[in-house]
This record gives C-alpha cells, sequence and structure tokens, in this order.
C-alpha cells in the first residue's frame, strides 16, 4: 500500500512514521523542514526559551535557598537564541535519521493534489515530481492569524514566528492575548526585562481554563510586575514614531517598542488543490469523521487543519488513528482526555472538564483540591504555589482536572490516564504515591473529594 502526506509536522511525520512500521510504502512531503510549527517555531524553540528565562528565575532566588551568587546575573541574549537554535537543529536531525531508519521517503518541495491518488510537488530547484498513492494524509498545519487592525511587519508588529528569532531584548512589548502564547512569551520577555503589557477581551488569562488557575498564574505575573489588562479591546493600532500605539475601545492607549500578535492560528491550506476535488471544509477546517477521513474516500485530514485542539499531541494522535484505517484497521479517534499544557512558571495543566464546562453540561460534579503548600517536597524545593483541583461526576468518576504549580505538565498525566480510562477517584487515590513527591498532592486532591484528605490546610 502507498500512503503519501503532505506535510512534517507532529501529525504528518508521526503518520509516516507509523505507516512505515506498519509496512506501508511512504513518502512524505514537505515545503520547509521536518518538524513543522511545533519543531521550528512552536513547542521546542519556546520551552527551550523557557527553561532560560526559569533559570534565571531561579538564580534570582538563589538567596532564598541560602546560596550566595556574587556578581550581576545577566541573560545572552545571543547565546539564549543560539541555544534554541540548536535544540531545534539536533532535533530536526533527528526525525530524519528516523525516516532513514524507519523507511519513510522524503521529498522536498509543495505538495498539491491534482486526483485523489495523485500529488504534484513543486521543487525549489524549479523541478516538478508527480506522487502516486492509494491513500493521501493531509497535515499542512496552521499560521498566526493577524486581524487586519495589526499594522504587521514583521519588525514592530510581529507574531510568534519572528518572536523566536529577535535578534535583542525589546525594551518593552505589547502582546495581544492572553491564551497559551501570550503568557508563555510574556513571561518569558518580562524576566529577561522587557516590560511586558497584555492585552486580553476576556476577564481573565487563559479564558478557556478553570477561573482560580488563571488567578493563580495572574498572581505571579503581577509578581513579575508583568502588566495585564483584562476585559480591554484593541480598537486601532499604528506604528508612530519608531513605537507601536495600541488604542484601546476603553479610551486608553498603550504604548510599546514591539507589539506580539497572539489571538490565534488558522488552518493552512492555500494551494493545496482540496477545492478541486471537492473536499468538504466548515469555517476554513477541514471536515472529518472518527477516523479523520474527509468526504473523499482514501483522503484523510490530521492536526492543525481540522476541527480540533490546535495541539501537538493531538496532531499526533490524530495522525496515528488515520494510519491505522487507512491500513485497513478499525479505529476512532477520542478527544475525551486531552491534556492542556501552558509552559509558565507556575506551570499549568488541565485535562478534561472544567468546573465552568462541568456547569454547562449540566453535570452533577463534586471538587477535590489540595495546595502543593501542605507536601514536605513542595516546602523542600522551595516551590509552593498553586494547588491541585479535580472534579469527580456523583459515581465518583475523575471527569476533570487542573494543575497550577510546581511540574504541573508532567503530573498531569496520572489524572489523564483516569479521565481517559474513566477510573474513579477511589482507584486512583487508593494507588500508593511515593513520599516525598509532588504526585502526593494528586493522592491528597483524589481524596479530597470524598473529605478523606490527611494533610489539607
Ligand atoms: P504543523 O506543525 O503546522 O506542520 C505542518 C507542516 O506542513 C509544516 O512543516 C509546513 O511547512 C508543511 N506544509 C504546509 N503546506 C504544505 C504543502 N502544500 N506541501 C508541503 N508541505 C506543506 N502545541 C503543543 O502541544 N504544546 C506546546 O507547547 C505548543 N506550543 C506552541 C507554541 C507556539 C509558539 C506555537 C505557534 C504553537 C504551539 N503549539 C503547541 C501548537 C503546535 O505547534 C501545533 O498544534 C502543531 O504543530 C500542529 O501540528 P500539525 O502537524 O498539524 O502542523
Amino acid at each position: 500500500m502507498k500512503i503519501a502526506v503532505i506535510g512534517g509536522g507532529p501529525g504528518g511525520y508521526v503518520a509516516a512514521i507509523k505507516a512505515a512500521m506498519m509496512g506501508a510504502d511512504v513518502t512524505l512531503i514537505e515545503k520547509n523542514k521536518v518538524g513543522g510549527t511545533c519543531l521550528n517555531v512552536g513547542c521546542i524553540p519556546t520551552k527551550a526559551l523557557l527553561a532560560c528565562s526559569e533559570l534565571l528565575m531561579g538564580i534570582k532566588e538563589a538567596k532564598n535557598y541560602g546560596i550566595n551568587i556574587d556578581g550581576e546575573v545577566k541573560a545572552d541574549f545571543a547565546a539564549i537564541m543560539d541555544r534554541k537554535d540548536k535544540i531545534v537543529n539536533q532535533l530536526i536531525k533527528g526525525i530524519e535519521f528516523l525516516f532513514d531508519k524507519k523507511g519513510v521517503k522524503l521529498v522536498n518541495g509543495l505538495g498539491r493534489l491534482l486526483d485523489k491518488n495523485k500529488i504534484e510537488v513543486f521543487k525549489e530547484d524549479g523541478s516538478k515530481e508527480i506522487i502516486e498513492a492509494d491513500k493521501i494524509i493531509l497535515a499542512t498545519g496552521s499560521v498566526p492569524i493577524v486581524p487586519p487592525i495589526f499594522p504587521y511587519d514583521g519588525e514592530k508588529v510581529i507574531t510568534s514566528d519572528e518572536a523566536l528569532n529577535l535578534c535583542e531584548i525589546p525594551k518593552s512589548m505589547i502582546i495581544v492575548g492572553g491564551g497559551v502564547i501570550g503568557c508563555e512569551f510574556g513571561q518569558f520577555f518580562r524576566t529577561l526585562g522587557t516590560e511586558v503589557t497584555i492585552v486580553e477581551m476576556a476577564d481573565q488569562v487563559l479564558p478557556f481554563e478553570d477561573k482560580d488557575v488563571a488567578k493563580q498564574l495572574q498572581r505571579a505575573f503581577k509578581k513579575d510586575k508583568i502588566k495585564l489588562l483584562t476585559r480591554n479591546k484593541i480598537q486601532s493600532c499604528e506604528i508612530k514614531e519608531g513605537k507601536v500605539v495600541a488604542n484601546l475601545e476603553s479610551g486608553k492607549s498603550v504604548e510599546a517598542d514591539i507589539m506580539l500578535v497572539s489571538v490565534g492560528r488558522k488552518p493552512y491550506l492555500e494551494n493545496l488543490g482540496i477545492e478541486k476535488l471537492g473536499i468538504k471544509l466548515e469555517r476554513g477546517k477541514i471536515v472529518v469523521n472518527e477516523k479523520m477521513e474527509t468526504n473523499i474516500e482514501g483522503i484523510y485530514a490530521i492536526g492543525d487543519i481540522v476541527d480540533s485542539p490546535f495541539l501537538a499531541h493531538v496532531a499526533s494522535k490524530e495522525g496515528m488513528i488515520a494510519v491505522e484505517n487507512a491500513l485497513g484497521k478499525d479505529k476512532n479517534i477520542n478527544y475525551t482526555a486531552i491534556p492542556r499544557c501552558v509552559y509558565t512558571e507556575p506551570e499549568v495543566a488541565c485535562v478534561g472538564l472544567t468546573e465552568k464546562q462541568a456547569q454547562e453540561k449540566g453535570i452533577e460534579y463534586k471538587v477535590g483540591q489540595f495546595e502543593f503548600r501542605g507536601l514536605g517536597k513542595a516546602q523542600a524545593i522551595g516551590k509552593f504555589q498553586g494547588f491541585i483541583k479535580v472534579l469527580a461526576d456523583k459515581e465518583g468518576k475523575v471527569i476533570g482536572a487542573s494543575i497550577v504549580g510546581p511540574h504541573a505538565t508532567d503530573l498531569l498525566s496520572e489524572l489523564t490516564l483516569a479521565v481517559h480510562l474513566g477510573l474513579t477517584v477511589e482507584q486512583v487515590g487508593d494507588v500508593i504515591h511515593p513520599h516525598p513527591t509532588l504526585s502526593e498532592g494528586l493522592m491528597e486532591a483524589l481524596h479530597d473529594v470524598d473529605d478523606k484528605c490527611i494533610h489539607s490546610i
């Protein structure tokens, strides 16, 4: 069976490797470098930068641990960016190595569908190649949305793509949108000394997450001196005498050296040839069924181009489901337990339903909550801000969880498993958790659902 994948992001490259491992003859077409948004301008470079700002924050707090650091502690921005680039390049090589090892053929160029079994590839040297396949997987990803009121020029008014390649630390920055990308960049630049103002339309950062979680993060932002303007909308924006000026609906205006627009992303489907084939779209996204198949038999779509959360792990999972179905298995995608992580300090990690969502769905629920400050390990490592909140339905099944605090993104997996498998608070809370660890907090929060928490404070 011949499989062709267009797009080498975490959706496409994982699908290609999976298909090759299942015995298919696989070609992956990629117009840029493999790894897509995630590896080149998304998950990995941002986390590489955040590791530097986290370290810097830690060094500044060394005194609290009895460690005196003499002299000035200073960030070398060029070295930080260089480190980030090295990590990205190494991981790109890693994917190419896997392609070689697992037998995925990589064709560099822009792919366009000719019919349901043919793709025309336009290569950089001007040549063309036709790739034939029995099944095709579309995985062309997304690009940032920049509403027309923002005079985007890639220098003064930028998106996350350019924010990852700045040459110097900006003195001041307006960040439009307090979602995941806005919060992560905001804290990174603030730690390096930039005066950061985040403008958010909703009444909290991370508008779709639990309000108590957002409050905790906002408290940290306040301590960091990040200026946060919630319930504020930018009405107009201009570049004046080297500054970006944002005029708010409230009548106020904000000025900065740079504006980062991080208000969301949209599927990238340009010149893909989908219209010619009659592939169905809804609100700019490709429509797929639970098998990740489009309305055209044998053509699948995955990742940021379909109507599911814009997350790398979702794209990869959808890629694996698409491949299994393309190769004759019968698998459905299940979106019940998708981890949603924010790599700020403190970290935020959520899965399943928030309280608001449970209320909107009319689900009766109980809450268990545990503060990190009640844990010996949290006190020992000096990171005790935040909490773990677990939601259970009336049968005790875990239906959602939100964590804000140290290592939240790594801690979430146990609760993700609980939501995924429909386990009860008793089943998971009964498990012996090692002491002293932060994971004991999960056990305590689970116990708290039935008022059985030992260390509640
Ligand atoms: P992409 O990763 O966008 O890959 C699509 C690929 O297709 C690209 O390489 C593109 O060049 C190629 N392509 C497009 N059209 C064609 C064509 N016609 N021919 C050939 N090639 C083509 N997600 C997380 O889960 N965790 C995070 O921490 C996280 N952080 C992020 C931080 C930032 C700043 C951003 C912008 C995103 C972040 N994301 C994160 C989201 C994540 O990057 C995306 O959800 C994920 O990359 C989507 O994967 P994909 O395979 O659908 O598409």
